[in-house]
């Protein structure tokens, strides 16, 4: 099928790109377009234009600030997955972003189109939820910083407003004695998360001091499984510790879990302990390694 006629207009530049939103209401920005361009051939979108953002080049590479990585809304995923920075500092997000589809997504898809998108069986924001994340998102009057864990509202939905643009993610790096990890059931086709589970431990003395997780696949958008994280506080860094905090996953589901035809809800409900168990221990033997 063919996308309906719109009108292409370039950015080059994020005032630019703001004047052309202003000016052409109802306008779509294209990054990588595996979301979008999809989208437009089954005219499940038809826009009247579509703004590529892709020149504009101040949107684009990985740096240091502070205490975290800096990561242009539009770094691929496969630069992500091969910079030595976020493996080092952030391996959940580097193991996440090598996980995506295939050759072809990761090297035209965007981190900061995947969060836009905002699919829920979308591998990045169960990372950037658990790892204390922001997105910095820019609109005409300015710059906002909204942390990932409120960036995902719903189904496909953001906190972005329609004249904010996603400029960056602010990821903080993890210190010593802290390791992430990402670990998913995917799809068999497309690869994306059937069930997620990122977490981020850290272990003193052999004891889990801090624990971060979340979850993601399952339910309508990213979240925080606190149950888990309470439970696996304090305890030893050990098997039977990270099963019986995961457990616990199920009071973070609630009833609020998706099913479809590949996978119904229960299935996906029954998984969620087991892929969380999973990323508790990764990350716990990456803080070991550390
Ligand atoms: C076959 C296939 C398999 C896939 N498998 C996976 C997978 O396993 N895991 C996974 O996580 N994802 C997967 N994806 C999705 C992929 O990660 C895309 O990169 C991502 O969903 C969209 O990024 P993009 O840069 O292509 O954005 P686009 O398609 O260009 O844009 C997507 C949406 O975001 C908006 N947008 C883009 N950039 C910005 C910005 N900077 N600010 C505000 N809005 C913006 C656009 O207007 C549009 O609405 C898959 C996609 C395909 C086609």
């Amino acid at each position: 099928m063919f996308a309906a006629n719109f009108e292409y207009l370039r950015a080059t530049s994020l005032a630019e790109a703001h004047r052309l939103l202003a000016a052409n209401p109802g306008a779509k920005l294209l990054a990588g377009g595996h979301s979008l361009v999809p989208l437009l051939k089954l005219r499940l979108a038809a826009p009247p234009a579509v703004i590529d953002i892709g020149p504009i080049t101040e949107l684009r590479g990985i740096a240091g600030q502070g205490d975290s990585l800096r990561i242009g809304a539009l770094t691929t995923h496969a630069a992500v997955a091969a910079s030595a920075e976020v493996r080092t500092s952030a391996a959940a997000l580097a193991e996440a972003a090598a996980g995506v589809g295939d050759p072809a997504v990761r090297n035209r898809g965007t981190i900061g189109g995947n969060i836009a998108h905002a699919d829920p069986a979308s591998d990045l924001p169960t990372v950037l939820v658990a790892l204390d994340a922001a997105v910095v998102a820019v609109g005409p009057k300015g710059e906002r910083t909204i942390p990932a864990a409120e960036f995902f509202t719903g189904i496909m939905t953001t906190a972005l407003r329609d004249n904010e643009i996603v400029a960056a993610v602010v990821v903080p790096m993890s210190k010593r004695g802290v390791g992430s990890a990402y670990v998913k059931f995917a799809h068999p086709a497309s690869r994306y998360a059937v069930v997620g589970a990122a977490a981020r431990v850290a272990v003193n003395k052999g004891t889990c001091a801090e624990v971060q997780v979340a979850v993601g696949g399952l339910v309508p958008h990213a979240r925080r499984a606190s149950a888990v994280e309470r439970a696996l506080t304090g305890q030893p860094a050990e098997a039977a510790s990270f099963q019986a905090a995961a457990a616990r996953v199920r009071e973070d589901l609630g009833g609020d879990v998706n099913g479809d035809v590949f996978a119904s809800a229960e299935y996906r409900a029954a998984m969620a302990p087991v892929y969380v168990k999973r990323a508790l221990a990764a990350a716990a033997a990456r803080a070991g390694l550390t």
